[in-house]
């Protein structure tokens, strides 16, 4: 069963931000990447998905559960990151999954604990305190307060920053494992990071939602739009003359530089298969 989010809006008074507006979404299971460039409204939508933050109109299930009136069956199946996420520096590693399992009424905690603590890598770190690991360590425990006693939701708010390219290998591990036992929404500004663990996604721009489904169905909105110029290194780039420049890219000996065009110019340039990078560039920066 999905997650469905009606005609959802949010307006901070505090400077008058309206955060989210009227938001249509369904979130089927599975792993589901929510994107948005920062201020795009994605962490105001996950703290109301969580049910710290109130709905102000317009509404969210979760399965057949109301997120106003069935708030606390809602927290119990539900595993959250924030973005910011507190911790209390002087517990140690164990003490501080220790304290989220005792809320959560996890049964058989040490277990769990140290089930999670070996998932994430840092049971050396079992005793430590956390004011003495590193921030991707740090951002590990986090993680992995989230995901104890296997919820069956579970919700992070962009949790790969702070983490080094290894750890974000492992992180796509943990999550890529989870795939059959909870479902997983993943916030961020990174695509990579979803590229290859989601098959829906959710792009914000501005607090609306600007495509939600497959990505298999996103790409196909974009197809036969990409294109690649190869230049010789040492030649003088007219990047003016691309439109709209994705990226650019210096590889040996050649410039490659990658754009979109909605005309056909296929008889002059490589025409290439879109990714998601490329999908996300054309709805947020050309649509
Ligand atoms: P994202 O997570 O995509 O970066 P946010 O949901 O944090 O976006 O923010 C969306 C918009 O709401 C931004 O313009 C931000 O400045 C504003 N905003 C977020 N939180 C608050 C708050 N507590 N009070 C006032 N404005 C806020
Ligand atoms: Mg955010």
């Amino acid at each position: 069963m999905a997650i469905t989010i009606n005609q959802l809006s949010k307006k901070y008074i505090n400077g008058n931000v309206q955060a989210l507006k009227e938001i249509n979404a369904t979130i089927p299971d599975g792993i589901f990447g929510l994107l948005g460039e920062n201020g795009s409204g994605k962490s105001t939508l996950l703290r109301m998905l969580a049910t710290v933050a109130p709905v102000q109109s317009g509404n969210i299930h979760i399965e057949e559960y109301d997120i106003v009136k069935d708030t606390s069956k809602i927290r119990s199946i539900l595993g959250y990151l924030p973005q910011k996420f507190d911790f209390f520096e002087k517990l140690t590693v164990y003490e501080m999954l220790e304290y989220v399992a005792i809320l959560k009424k996890i049964d058989n905690r040490e277990k769990a604990i140290m089930e999670i603590i070996d998932e994430i890598n840092l049971k050396d770190k079992t005793h430590s305190k956390i004011s003495k690991l590193s921030g991707g360590m740090k951002q590990r425990v986090a993680i992995a307060q989230a995901l104890i006693g296997n919820p069956k939701y579970i919700i992070l708010d962009e949790p790969t920053e702070g983490l080094d390219p290894n750890e974000r290998l492992r992180f796509r591990e943990v999550i890529s494992k989870r795939r059959n036992i909870s479902n997983i929404i993943i916030s961020t500004h990174i695509i990579s990071d979803i590229a290859v663990l989601c098959e829906n996604v959710g792009i914000m721009k501005k607090g609306k939602m600007v495509y939600c489904g497959t990505i298999k169905k996103l790409l196909e909105q974009i197809e036969g739009k990409i294109y690649i110029d190869i230049i010789k290194s040492n030649e003088n780039i007219d990047i003016k003359k691309y439109k709209n420049v994705i990226s650019i890219l210096r590889k040996k000996d050649t410039i490659e530089v990658r754009f979109i065009s909605e005309e056909d110019v296929s008889y002059e340039y490589a025409q290439v298969n879109p990714t998601l990078e490329d999908a996300y560039f054309y709805l947020t920066n050309i649509q």
